[in-house]
């Protein structure tokens, strides 16, 4: 079922997955181990071909390596994205298969939940493989679904963000979330707890609106939420929200959300600098998840989840501040932080 497709765009590796009786049809991409073992979710998504999830799990793994990095996780950064089959599907069956897929790579890769998949899915994936995490909560273990620690990693890193940035509280401010999911919804009921004034988008009806009658939030269309009159920007639905055309029309001067890869190109973090508009980088921002996920498979306990994830905020107001002092994005500051985390483990290894 793993076939080894060949080494692309060094040092990327990736695994092909095809298992058509459960209708596994999909990747595995791992970008670096020099950390360690490539860790990073399992998306479980409509993709139009094989080609896209293949891109889209590139890309995400190599998000992982600079987010394990500057999380000072002992994580190299790798990914599972896995096409939704179009028809009816044993779903216990399909995600048992990708765990037989991830125990064959023998700890190369360790899974956990995306977009798309739940503590159920990774529970079936736990009966073929141990390298898996994001499952239920024992005791003061570290454990379960790994969104909770996302959002709260989102809401200190916007919070910090907001003071540094637009000299305000969030009380002051109107916050623009675009996608109400796990951590969307988390963040949103967070932000509503705060004081901050809710607009909120979801290509999912049933999501959205719920949620905005119990927040009072003003709900728009998903195709008004990124120019709405707001603070702040939130993207946390999937990656690419932020391009040349969105920041051009975008009021809110502050970006700060739980979603991967949300600037389309690099060049688009330049624009938003241009344009007077700060960017929290998304996986500096967005690791609460990771580091959940890492301590529950390093058998850790609770407590230093939230201490590792207390430590989101202040990391977030550095690379802010060193990117002011300099005159830059602070994308570029992030990425040259996990650059040269790698490269120094890299010289260790040598
Ligand atoms: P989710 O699937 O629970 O939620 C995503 C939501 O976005 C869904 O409600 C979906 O309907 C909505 N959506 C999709 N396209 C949209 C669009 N164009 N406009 C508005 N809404 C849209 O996923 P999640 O776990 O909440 O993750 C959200 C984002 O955060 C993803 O990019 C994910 O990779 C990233 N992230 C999640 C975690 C985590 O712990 N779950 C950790 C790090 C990063």
């Amino acid at each position: 079922m793993v076939s080894r497709l060949a080494r692309q765009n060094p040092p990327m590796q990736s695994v092909r997955l095809l298992d058509p009786e459960s209708g596994l049809d999909g990747v595995i991409a791992i970008h670096s181990t020099e950390l360690g073992p490539g860790a990073g979710g399992c998306r479980f998504w409509d993709y139009p071909d094989l080609e896209a999830a293949f891109d889209d799990a590139c890309r995400l793994a190599e998000g992982m390596s600079y987010k394990n990095a500057l999380a000072g996780l002992p994580f190299g950064g790798a990914k599972a994205v896995l096409r939704r089959p179009s028809g009816t599907f044993d779903r216990a069956a399909l995600f048992r298969a990708f765990g037989r897929a991830v125990a064959e790579l023998d700890g190369l890769y360790v899974t956990a939940e995306d977009v798309g998949t739940s503590v159920a899915d990774m529970r079936e994936v736990s009966t073929m493989t141990r390298h898996v995490a994001g499952l239920e909560i024992m005791g003061d273990q570290a454990g379960g679904d790994p969104s909770p620690w996302t959002a709260l990693g989102v809401f200190e890193s916007m919070r910090t963000a907001a003071r540094l940035t637009l000299g305000a509280e969030l009380s002051d401010l109107t916050v623009a979330v675009q996608g109400t999911g796990n951590v969307g919804a988390s963040l949103c009921r967070q932000l509503a707890d705060a004081g901050a004034r809710l607009i909120i988008a979801d290509i999912d009806p049933r999501r959205r609106n719920a949620l905005g009658a119990v927040l009072n939030a003003t709900v728009v269309d998903v195709e008004e939420i990124m120019a709405v009159e707001a603070d702040v920007f939130a993207p946390c639905a999937l990656g690419g929200a932020l391009t040349a055309q969105s920041v051009a029309g975008m009021k809110a001067r502050l970006v700060c959300g739980a979603a991967n890869n949300q600037l389309a190109r690099p060049e688009v973090a330049d624009l938003m600098l241009e344009r007077g508009i700060a960017y929290a980088p998304d996986y500096v921002v967005n690791a609460g998840g990771i580091i959940s996920v890492s301590a529950e498979y390093l058998g850790e306990d609770r407590a230093s989840v939230a201490a590792r994830v207390d430590q989101i905020g202040p990391r977030v107001g550095e690379i802010l501040d060193l990117a002011r002092r300099e005159g830059r994005s602070a994308a570029w500051v992030a990425d040259e932080i996990a650059e040269r985390t790698i490269a120094a483990a890299n010289r260790q290894a040598a």
